[in-house]
């Protein structure tokens, strides 16, 4: 899906930002891939992210039928969806269905003949099956209902009638089992009653392929039908009045080629064919860097008034008609939703907790879009584009991981989402980062993927280990701020650099990451890569000229911020001073780090206090050496017992001084 707000914002920033840069895309200064060296974090604190699959829930739908009957012109409807679906228990004596504000008129069972009773609840329907079924036997349940288009759902204006439903509301259109990681194959029968209001130039659109519309005086029959599994939010019927449709052939990858079927209202149709001309170029990209085209035939359909730009319905995308301008102004969005077939249709993410899966990856795919259409040039400033746009939505809407965000369209998982797979390619390195991309779409075709699944899929191809790099980018918030000083000194027949290296981000981790330098000298330039992964970091490089300059992750390839600094006394956080760091996280709720630098070794303690000043736990009392330390408080008291939620002081006592923090345990 796309938003519309995003657009326009971005188009605000990028007039803004006027991006130059030295990244070129096909540059051969890879990183040297210091992975192998990274250690892993002791103690991993992944969220409980339990994957769901078609076995994990008592039955399995296979296919979803159907039939809408719509009276021209009106937001009512009537029809009955037949599930089939196999039984992953002994003894399934109900069948429970998503299934929201439709009113149900009947259900019954293989034939029409065997009535099944059944309750409702406010968001669901239970079936009482006939007869106890056994693991492996498969059943039919039909449910008749009608309802008005609620605007969720379904939805209905004068001029078009359409479904709309990532992520929870096709249960507001047909019966389901409404998660994404049960597809199901599907066709869709929809009869327009009254034709003689009908204009013959009305048409409907849905997933996977045509079979034809029947005409007779009092109704016109559409048939569609998909035989690919398919996520049940990726279903979708749109009606046009006055529609122009029509047919592009485009190459799919394999030699062969698709049809392409655009419904567009018919005044629309000499901007449409201008706007999609570049649709075949966007398969040729997508075909090129993601694998064959997945599916029998793509095609879009635009709809008035619509709340998004565009949705990736499988094969068949509905968007925005104000897409439709002659500008191709929106061109970036008809690539993300074709590229969405590949990643969000194809391979569906297990839940929508790893929504990034979906919307980082079709975001990345209009950066790759332009790369292969407009040239390598114009990768770079889109990249940039994203990391500009990211870092202000981090600081004005909030800090939070990719993974299962509070509200899921929410602009980090498209943009850090993309930002996360540029910075893998930069450590992957093209052949096996592309590599990678396709074996991940070969092994969860049809299917569905989760994040550790594409780790373990881009650890393979790659030979490295990337938990920490997934741990820190996906399941903590925020990015490096770095500070980079550097000084040199004479070695021997040439000379030695010093490069100090911090971390001064708050309220996200320290990273661990490779990162290019590179050393402009005397006798001319040379790239190195040094491994960070500590909040200050100290380098000795030895070159042979006199160096003049050095660059911090030249090509750009780490999401991040960069200050070069004079010296090291402008960290602020110099081993030189005493520093008390902001705990972290902050608010939490399991436990939190409060870590501080000492210049000397020395008699310290820190305590954590209530606000009333009182002691509850003492964290550290004795000799410390200098520099750096954490220590965890688990927001438990002296004897072990948890501590109440609320706010606490934290207090560092060294070298006479007092230096003090607050920090908010939730429960
Ligand atoms: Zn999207």
């Amino acid at each position: 899906m796309r938003l519309l707000t995003n657009a326009a914002i971005l188009a605000m920033i990028f007039v803004m930002a006027a991006p130059v840069h030295g990244f070129r895309a096909d540059t051969d200064e890879r990183p040297i891939l210091p992975w192998d060296l990274v250690i892993q974090k002791e103690k991993p604190e992944l969220p409980i992210a339990k994957v769901m699959f078609d076995s994990s829930h008592s039955f399995d739908a296979l296919h979803y039928s159907i039939h809408m009957t719509y009276p021209f012109n009106s937001g009512t409807f009537s029809a009955y969806c037949e599930m089939r679906a196999v039984s992953n228990e002994n003894n399934l004596s109900q069948v429970e269905l998503d299934m929201v504000h439709l009113v149900a008129d009947g259900v019954s069972g293989e034939r029409w003949v065997d009535t099944l009773s059944f309750t409702r609840t406010d968001s669901t329907i239970i079936v009482n099956l006939a007869e106890p079924l056994q693991t492996g036997d498969t059943f039919t349940v039909r449910i008749r209902y009608h309802d008005t288009a609620q605007q969720r759902g379904m939805y209905y204006y004068p001029r078009n009638f359409y479904s709309m439903a990532e992520p929870y509301d096709a249960r507001w259109w047909f019966p389901c089992y409404d998660k994404p990681w049960d597809k199901a194959t599907g066709n869709v029968e929809f009869i327009v009653e009254d034709p003689d209001e009908l204009s013959l130039q009305s048409r409907m659109a849905s997933n996977g392929s045509f079979w034809g519309v029947y005409y007779s005086e009092i109704y016109t029959i559409y048939n569609w039908e998909t035989d690919i599994p398919m996520s049940t939010y990726l279903f979708c019927v749109a009606l046009l009045d006055s529609c122009a449709h029509w047919t592009v052939n485009i190459p799919d990858g394999t030699g062969d080629s698709i049809p392409c079927m655009y419904y567009v209202f018919r005044e629309d149709s000499a901007l449409a064919a201008y706007d999609f001309a570049n649709v075949p170029h966007m398969m040729g990209a997508f075909n090129y860097y993601f694998g064959p085209y997945p599916f029998e035939k793509y095609g879009m359909v635009a709809v008035t008034p619509f709340a998004y730009g565009g949705m990736e319905h499988q094969t068949m995308t509905t968007i925005n008609r104000s897409w439709i301008n002659g500008t191709r102004a929106n061109e970036f969005g008809i690539a993300h939703e074709l590229a969405h077939q590949w990643w969000g249709d194809m391979v569906t993410m297990s839940d929508f907790r790893h929504i990034w899966l979906n919307e980082g990856f079709a975001t990345y795919a209009e950066a790759l879009f332009t790369e292969y259409f407009y040239g390598q040039n114009t990768y770079a400033p889109r990249i940039q584009w994203y990391q500009d746009y990211y870092f202000i939505y981090d600081e004005y809407y909030g800090r939070f991981p990719l993974f299962d965000p509070v509200a899921i369209f929410n602009a980090a998982e498209y943009f850090k989402g993309a930002l996360v797979l540029h910075m893998l390619r930069g450590m992957m390195g093209d052949e096996a980062f592309f590599n990678g991309l396709r074996q991940y779409g070969q092994l969860y075709r049809y299917g569905n993927a989760s994040t550790e699944d594409f780790r373990a899929v881009m650890e393979d191809v790659s030979g490295l280990s990337l938990f920490t790099f997934f741990h820190q980018w996906i399941y903590e918030p925020g990015y490096p701020e770095y500070r980079y000083a550097w000084s040199y000194s004479q070695s021997g027949i040439g000379y030695v650099i010093n490069l100090n290296v911090a971390q001064v981000q708050q309220n996200a981790p320290i990273f661990t990451m490779p990162i290019q330098y590179r050393i402009h000298t005397a006798t001319g330039d040379t790239t190195v890569t040094l491994l960070n992964s500590q909040q200050l970091q100290t380098y000795d490089i030895y070159v042979t000229g006199i160096p003049t300059a050095v660059d911090f992750d030249p090509n750009h390839w780490v999401v991040c911020k960069v200050q070069l600094v004079n010296s090291i006394d402008d960290f602020g956080r110099i081993p030189q001073e005493y520093s008390l760091l902001p705990n972290y996280p902050n608010p939490f709720n399991g436990g939190t780090v409060i870590s501080f630098i000492l210049p000397k070794d020395e008699q310290v303690k820190l305590a954590v206090y209530d606000i009333n000043g009182r002691i509850v736990k003492t964290l550290v009392d004795g000799w410390v050496e200098k520099g750096g330390h954490s220590y965890r408080w688990e927001a438990t008291l002296a004897d072990g017992s948890p501590a109440a939620a609320g706010t606490y002081i934290y207090r560092l006592d060294a070298g006479g001084r007092k230096f003090a923090g607050k920090m908010t345990y939730l429960k």
